[in-house]
């Protein structure tokens, strides 16, 4: 067995770093996968590609880095766009703060830095938004400082080479492989190094590893005492919280509502159907028509149901009942004259009436789009959907509140 036979030529890691790291860039060149962001390896590409891969997994992660990038293609290009335009090429990632500390930071660079971006280390963490890790990542991959980085996949690698035996996330674990990853990484081979954990994290040692083909076996204690199953030990799961929701879409002859949510908490700035929790003995149809009033101060009723839209966010799962609403006879609006503004706005900045087409641009939450995605074939073929929006409406059942 593979297992035994790495066994049976155990090396300690401790006593062996310099093969280990040997082994591992021989590996990393040999094995590592293309990716748009290591071709010419730009602090501004670097930095991108890292917040990004924070949020996603590498697949979607390539995907949302080239859209970027087609879109800002440089630090000056992003520093002069709108913070609605950023949203919305964020859209779908999640932490929207990170989207806007990437703007804030690029105006910073271009106001502070003569639009460079900056190559020491302190100046790197005093961007808008840039952590330890982020800035570590930048200044090894990008300028080759001797410094690690530790993410989730080098945590586990690292956790089972030296046999950490307490959850990772906390110390003294935290800090034993924050140390070794220190110690491990090479002389004048920052980049490839530290890259090549991450991979090798990504590719082999994942949560079920393929020891039989991973280049550092020989070294790893974990699979010399026959424990890879119990490394890294798990910390605390998070708790995740059930959210029953609901939101209403209004619309007044070929327009709909949105707000813009404020811009501190959840979803700042990202423009919204309007709706809220359910409350305890209220039917969704019964809070979807009580939040439209206490939000836009419409009065509206169901008028179609469009069913539920459930997401998973970090420590929730939304469970979004999605109705169809109309004004209420007595304050309906001659559909063929502009629509009314809301008499008020008690949870946005700001309200608009849109075509299904002005939809694309807004940036929205990712449940909302699908919402969207759903009523009016956004980005599928807008002006099909733009003309089918109030059939697809009237196809779905009629129920008043
Ligand atoms: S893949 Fe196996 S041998 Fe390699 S580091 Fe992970 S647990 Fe150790």
């Amino acid at each position: 067995m593979p297992e035994q036979a790495a066994a049976s030529t155990h090396l300690p890691p401790q006593n062996h770093l310099g093969d280990l790291q040997n082994a591992l860039l021989d590996w990393f060149a040999a094995n590592q996968r293309r990716l748009p962001w290591r071709v010419n390896y730009t602090p501004y590409e670097v930095w991108i590609s890292e917040v990004m891969l924070q949020q996603t997994q590498m697949e979607r992660g390539v995907s949302y880095f080239n859209r970027w990038m087609q879109r800002f293609p440089d630090i000056a290009t992003l520093a002069a766009a709108s913070e609605e335009d950023v949203l919305r090429q964020w859209e779908g990632l999640g932490y929207y703060s990170r989207a806007r500390h990437i703007l804030t930071a690029a105006r910073k660079i271009m106001a502070e830095h003569g639009g460079v971006f900056p190559s020491e280390l302190e100046a790197i963490r005093g961007l808008p938004g840039v952590g330890p890790y982020t800035a570590g990542a930048v200044a090894s991959i990008a300028f080759g400082e001797k410094l690690p980085c530790v993410d989730a996949n080098v945590e586990r690698v690292i956790a089972r080479i030296f046999d950490v035996d307490s959850p990772v996330k906390q110390n003294p674990a935290a800090g034993i492989i924050h140390r070794w990853a220190l110690r491990l990484v090479p002389d004048g081979r920052s980049r490839e190094h530290n890259q090549a954990m991450m991979e090798l994290g990504a590719l082999v040692c994942g949560k079920k590893p393929r020891c039989a083909e991973c280049p550092l076996a020989r070294f790893c204690i974990s699979l010399h005492l026959g424990i890879t199953d119990q490394r890294p030990v798990p910390g605390k799961r998070a708790t995740i919280t059930p959210v029953n929701a609901v939101t209403g879409v209004l619309r007044c002859g070929n327009r709909i509502f949105v707000q813009k949510r404020p811009p501190a908490g959840v979803w700042g700035n990202l423009w919204e159907f309007p709706g809220g929790r359910v409350e305890p003995d209220e039917s969704p149809e019964q809070a979807t028509v009580r939040e439209f009033m206490e939000e836009t101060g419409f009065a509206v009723r169901v008028a179609a149901q469009h069913g539920i839209i459930r997401h998973g966010y970090t420590t929730y799962r939304l469970t979004l009942h999605c109705f169809g609403l109309e004004f209420d006879s007595a304050d309906a609006p001659d559909s063929q004259i502009t629509p009314p503004q809301p008499p008020l706005l008690s949870a946005a900045t700001e309200a608009r009436w849109v075509t299904p087409q002005d939809l694309d641009a807004l940036a929205m939450p990712a449940a909302h789009r699908k919402l969207a995605d759903k009523l009016f074939a956004i980005g599928k073929d807008s002006a099909v959907a733009a003309n089918t929006a109030a059939p697809r409406q009237a196809n779905l059942p009629l129920k008043k509140p």
